[in-house]
């Protein structure tokens, strides 16, 4: 085999690895290019010490050796995301089977155990193995007409009856998802204006602490590529609240809200609605500041939804 024999060699295996991309064409191209990388070194190490290579192979060309880092670096960049997205997926489903494993535990138990409460619920979870992958942190709600097990990254799996106070952001997210699939190529504005046609008018409401606020649909309809699903989500504000600020904002991942905090870190704060995806917004949520290091964002538990 010549040296031009084993390059073509290598090229017609990244060009054969370009019709499934993913992280196991990453690694395989790393190990190609670093074979590459290695061989043309060591040929030109033989070149500057006067010497003919071990049976004449003169390795690779500078021109080739580029050639092959560019289509590696453009293959390893376009599979790096898919495996990432891939590897969350599989994260979110692990952790709801998870969940699922301890909701069946309670309500098996909360079958034969009349006198059951919230603590033994409490101390199911604590006894079970079942763990988020992703780092999330269970916790459950024992109520009389319903279990849920949640977690505070993928959302909470509910079992023996619905929470119906709380699942009006559920539905209106997966509504308002709908509709930007049904109506592509629509700017965010407009769907509103038609999305609130459809809901007569008025917005559903979210009830914190005696006080109401109406529950709006946004949709990031520019600079990604990601699906509809992670360019939803929800806001509740007051109407005095201006522009795209709002003093509620919803993570449909979880289903949980979080209220803007003022600066010093209490309740009853104004935040931004816009981001650049869902995953953006957790992770602002999750981490942003006040200039004094309070937390901008606060989990609420204690509130109403309605239509
Ligand atoms: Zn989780």
């Amino acid at each position: 085999m010549n040296s031009t024999g084993s390059c073509a060699d290598v090229f017609v295996l990244i060009f054969l690895k370009v019709g499934k991309f993913g992280y196991e064409t990453a690694i395989e191209c790393v190990i190609l290019s670093g074979y590459v990388v290695v061989k043309t070194v060591i040929a030109e190490i033989g070149r500057m010490m006067g010497h003919k290579t071990i049976k004449g192979r003169k390795g690779f060309t500078l021109a080739e050796l580029l050639i092959v880092v560019a289509i590696v670096a453009v293959l390893v960049a376009i599979s790096v995301p898919i495996f990432t997205s891939r590897m969350d997926r599989t994260k979110a489903t692990v952790c709801e089977a998870n969940r699922k494993i301890v909701l069946r535990q309670i309500l098996l138990e909360q079958m034969e155990d009349d006198g059951f409460t919230r603590d033994d619920a409490e101390a199911i979870l604590e006894k079970s193995d079942a763990r988020c992958p992703a780092g999330g942190t269970f916790s459950v709600e024992w109520e009389e007409a319903y279990v849920k097990v949640n977690c505070d990254r993928h959302g909470a799996s509910i079992g023996g009856g619905e929470d119906t106070a709380k699942t009006v952001s559920v539905s209106f997210t997966k509504d308002y998802q709908d509709f930007v699939k049904a109506n592509p190529k629509t700017s965010n504005d407009n769907l509103r204006k038609a999305f609130l046609k459809k809901y007569d008018g008025k917005w559903p409401t979210l009830t914190v602490s005696g006080e109401t606020y109406s529950i709006q649909p946004y949709y990031q309809d520019r600079g990604t590529s990601k699906q509809v699903e992670d360019r939803v989500w929800l806001f509740a504000k007051k109407e005095s609240v201006s522009g795209w600020n709002t003093n509620y904002i919803y993570n449909p991942k979880n289903g949980q809200w979080y209220g803007a905090t003022t600066w010093k870190g209490e309740p009853g704060g104004v935040g931004r609605v816009i981001y650049e995806d869902i995953d953006d917004l957790i992770d602002k949520i999750d981490n942003e500041t006040h200039s004094n290091g309070k937390k901008k964002w606060a989990v609420v538990t204690d509130y109403q939804e309605s239509k």
